[in-house]
């Protein structure tokens, strides 16, 4: 029931910020992470149109919109993965991270929290024999500690130097966050199951993260797009947070295009795990743990052969 005019700009081309807000007409505030998803994966298709409208690629049109034409030449990306499997032991975890080093990248994400502490510590110092040193090993709870768990992971961790502690508590106990950001003089990070504006600006209120080093994870796919993003990194700004601490979650091209366009810390990579869709265009490898964009119109979905083997049979009926 939307009228040109709410959803198309001056060029008469369509305007996914003033779609955004059309999709959301009438819908209650809060109930995040039922409809973020639908709505962002609507978002995500509709700049990719745009840009392709354009001719440009979706990282050049949003600096071009939104940084005067400032894009970065490339994006710091880092290779996630580290999960227990069944029967995966020391040696097998450090093939994993050996691999990722041998594609190019030059810091990896392993998870934490599902086995005693010092197991973990033992896993952890398997990883940190293959990549050298703290700062290029990330390690990641999904969510799953209480305080006190927290806390003594804390004081392990802490000697390391680790690149970051991701996502101890649930994201929105903020309160625990401002006890372990108090203790932990380390990175923390968090956010990727944070899925509007409104749940980003409480964790930077009420969960005491530090902006001279906390990373915020936020990813743009999943909470209602990138024009809901442009409005997290407003409100960012306005206390005090720069763009470059954000490394948004979920490994994805959109993201990517993001990262690029509009001057972020860095993008998560997926190298091996959720494929089709984890990893970016063939035509552009990671180098020394950077990734350059490829010039195609739009996000670039078509540069990546086994994504858009999946794709082009439903975009061509
Ligand atoms: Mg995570």
């Amino acid at each position: 029931g939307a009228r040109p005019d709410e959803l198309l700009d001056g060029s008469g081309l369509i305007d996914p910020v003033k779609a955004g807000a059309v999709m959301m007409r009438n819908e209650k505030p809060g109930g995040h992470g039922e409809r973020s998803v639908a709505v962002g994966t609507l978002d995500m298709a509709l700049w990719d149109l745009v840009a392709k409208a354009e001719r440009k690629p979706l990282w050049r049109l949003l600096a071009d919109r939104y940084r005067g034409g400032q894009a970065d030449p490339h994006a710091w990306v880092y290779a996630a993965g580290g999960y227990y499997y069944p029967g995966k032991g020391l040696e097998a975890l450090k093939d994993e991270m050996r691999s990722y080093l041998d594609r190019g990248y030059d810091t990896v994400k392993m998870k934490i929290g599902a086995v005693p502490l010092a197991e973990d510590m033992r896993r952890i110092e398997a990883v940190l024999a293959i990549v050298g040193k703290g700062e290029r090993l990330a390690v990641d709870v999904n969510g799953r500690f209480d305080l006190e768990t927290g806390l003594a992971y804390a004081r392990a961790l802490a000697p390391l130097g680790l690149r970051w502690y991701e996502e101890p508590f649930d994201p929105l106990d903020y309160r625990l966050h401002t006890v372990l950001a108090d203790a932990y003089p380390g990175v923390l990070a968090t956010g990727e199951n944070l899925f509007s504006m409104q749940d980003a600006r409480n964790l930077i209120r009420y969960a005491g993260l530090r902006p001279d080093r906390d990373i915020l994870q936020f990813d743009p796919a999943l909470s209602y797009g990138l024009a809901e993003y442009l409005r997290t990194l407003d409100m960012l700004g306005s206390h005090g947070w720069s763009p470059r601490r954000c490394i948004p979650h979920g490994g994805h091209q959109f993201a990517l295009n993001i990262a690029v366009g509009l001057g972020l810390g860095g993008n998560e990579s997926y190298p091996d795990v959720f494929a089709p869709f984890g990893g970016f265009a063939d035509s552009t490898p990671v180098e020394g743990g950077r990734i350059r964009m490829p010039d195609a119109p739009g996000i670039g979905f078509e540069l990546k052969a086994n994504l858009w083997a999946v794709m082009k049979p439903l975009a061509t009926p």
